[in-house]
């Protein structure tokens, strides 16, 4: 099938962007890499009456490094992010979950932006920002607001962004001395989305857990932090014991590729692999 008609426009600064935005509110989408709103425009699952294509706009695309955090321009190519010898150094979380996102063309074109603002459930970057503690920077005609990743992500396909306003970056706090991170996921084919995937940032000096953030992605309507599994962890060389608290902590529904009852498994199993990885 073929897209809905549909009005074009490419704007060549953020001012012009915002103003189209706010003119057409909830009848405008932001085009960005277009890998995930073109395939549902010519399905027909999104049909949008005016594309705001913001591939010309300097300023929303690179990656630079601050005192105390490193951000991310919406405009990114994950292509960018999977290649960048910052992103390597400083926050080596997102540095191991690129490569899982999707196949290389996919990665060309689709940006950092897109796929937080998509806020698929099963993405890997949501959860890597909600396991980082990121800071989502959204414009709007009044101004900038920034939301903290926790309150980003509002459910299936849904986030903090009100109509109107553009996610132009996101800011990661740089990791703390003895901070270590890890990542995995379990898809059925290589690129394909997760079914269940694991990001975890926190400290092990000594041998012990400390302050760690783990997000699982692919077990419910948006990524989520395991207070349970994250609490039992404190202070602890040994992971076991903690795991059963994921029990508590998730509920996960059935989808085409398993039922909740294994889905609670397989992110128990992932849990610990992801986990014992973080273990001097
Ligand atoms: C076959 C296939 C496999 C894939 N596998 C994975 C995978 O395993 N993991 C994964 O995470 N992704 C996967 N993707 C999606 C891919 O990562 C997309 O690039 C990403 O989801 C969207 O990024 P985009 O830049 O292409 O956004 P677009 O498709 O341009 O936009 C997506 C949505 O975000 C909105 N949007 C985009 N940018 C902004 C912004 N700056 N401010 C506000 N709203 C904005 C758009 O209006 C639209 O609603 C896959 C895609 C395909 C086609």
């Amino acid at each position: 099938m073929k897209a809905p008609r549909f009005a074009y426009a490419r704007p060549a600064s953020l001012a012009e962007a915002l103003a189209l935005l706010a003119e057409y509110k909830d009848d405008a989408r932001v085009l960005a890499g277009g890998q995930s709103l073109v395939p549902m425009m010519n399905f027909r699952v999104a049909a949008p009456k005016v594309l705001v294509d913001i591939n010309r706009i300097a300023g929303l695309s690179g990656i630079k490094v601050a005192k105390n955090h490193l951000r991310i321009g919406a405009l990114t190519r994950h292509v960018e992010i999977e290649r960048s010898a910052e992103i390597a150094r400083h926050l080596p979380l997102i540095a191991a979950a690129m490569p899982h996102i999707a196949h290389p063309a996919i990665r060309n074109r689709g940006t950092f932006g897109g796929s937080c603002a998509l806020a698929d459930p099963a993405a890997e970057l949501p959860a890597c920002a909600l396991a980082l503690g990121a800071t989502f920077i959204a414009a709007g005609k009044k101004g900038e607001r920034r939301i903290a990743a926790q309150d980003f992500f509002k459910g299936l396909y849904a986030t903090a962004l009100k109509a109107g306003e553009l996610l132009v970056a996101a800011e990661f706090p740089l990791a703390k001395p003895g901070y270590v991170s890890a990542f995995g996921e379990l898809a059925r084919r290589h690129g394909d989305y997760a079914m269940v995937g694991v990001a975890a940032h926190g400290s092990t000096a000594g041998g012990k857990f400390s302050d760690m953030r783990v997000a699982l992605f692919g077990v419910g309507d948006r990524p989520l932090r395991a207070p349970g599994f994250e609490k039992a962890l404190e202070g602890q060389s040994a992971i076991d014991v903690a795991l059963a608290k994921l029990d508590d902590d998730l509920a996960p529904r059935g989808d085409l590729h398993a039922s909740a009852a294994t889905k609670l498994h397989l992110a128990k199993v992932l849990a610990g692999r992801v986990l014992r990885q973080l273990l001097p």
